[in-house]
């Protein structure tokens, strides 16, 4: 993985899952990582563990929601290392329902968090990446994605909207900025994400298919793939699920 080495990467979410999972990867082949998220004792002993293993990471307390935090954390990322190579807008939150639940407080903030933060994310580093004429954008969508299921009408919708949008990036930024897009659509993955569903019986059911679910490392090691590629190559879309996922 020799083009992941010295290689500046944001990383959003990365308190917990797939976004850990992905700074431990990058910086165990010598990226310098940017730890994002809300839970800063957890980004803080993230950045540790690194730091000991003898890798480079900071990180800062961000929440994606907030155009002004994500600026923040970009300048942040230039500040200690000097330019952005890479971003990789992972956070979200999944709270399933059914639409009749009328539950439009978890509709507004899936919008703010799955849809906005990936927006304020590329606003945050556009300028930088295009002045660099380089940089890296790879944003983290679903299966759902590319299908609708019950309970997922406006989980679905947030994440192909983060399709339509990494799209609209590459048609937009590739041949002009040098600017390298991806999409990753994971299946069914062991982490914290059901914690944000507030309807038991639903999160029962999601649940139930946790025997399957394949390890975020799963994930992490798609996206390096993508990272490690020689930069006139853009690995746009991996759809990445157990083997044994309906
Ligand atoms: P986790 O719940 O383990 O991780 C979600 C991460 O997002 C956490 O680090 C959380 O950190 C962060 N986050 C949530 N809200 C915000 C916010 N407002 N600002 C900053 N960070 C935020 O779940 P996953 O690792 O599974 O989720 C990562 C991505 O993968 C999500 O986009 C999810 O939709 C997607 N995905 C996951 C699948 C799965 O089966 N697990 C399947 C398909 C897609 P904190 O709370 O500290 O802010």
């Amino acid at each position: 993985m020799e083009n992941i080495q010295s290689k500046v990467v944001i990383i959003t979410g990365a308190s917990s899952g797939i976004g850990q999972a992905t700074a431990l990867l990058l910086a165990k082949n010598g990226a310098k990582v940017v730890l994002a998220a809300r839970r800063e004792d957890r980004l803080k002993s993230i950045a540790e563990q690194i730091q000991q293993s003898g890798g480079s990471a900071v990180y800062v307390k961000t929440d994606v929601s907030s155009a002004g935090e994500m600026r923040n954390l970009a300048n942040y990322a230039v500040q200690e290392y000097g330019q952005i190579d890479v971003l990789i807008n992972n956070a979200g939150i999944m709270p399933l329902s059914f639409l009749h639940e009328l539950k439009i407080e978890e509709w507004d903030m899936m919008v703010d968090i799955n849809i906005k933060g990936v927006l304020y994310g590329i606003a945050a580093v556009l300028p930088k990446m295009r002045e660099q004429k380089s940089g890296h954008i790879i944003s983290v969508s679903s299966v759902s994605g590319y299908r609708v299921d019950p309970t997922a009408a406006v989980y679905s919708g947030t994440k192909f909207a983060v399709r339509a949008i990494s799209e609209g990036v590459r048609q937009e930024e590739g041949p002009t900025s040098n600017i390298r897009t991806t999409i990753v659509f994971p299946g069914v993955t062991a982490t914290e994400l059901t914690e944000s569903i507030s309807n038991n019986e639903i999160k029962g059911w999601v649940d139930q298919m946790n025997h399957f679910a394949i390890s975020p490392d799963s994930i992490a090691r798609a996206i390096a793939f993508a990272i490690n590629e020689p930069t006139d190559t853009s690995v746009n879309e991996m759809i990445v699920r157990p083997t044994v996922q309906p």
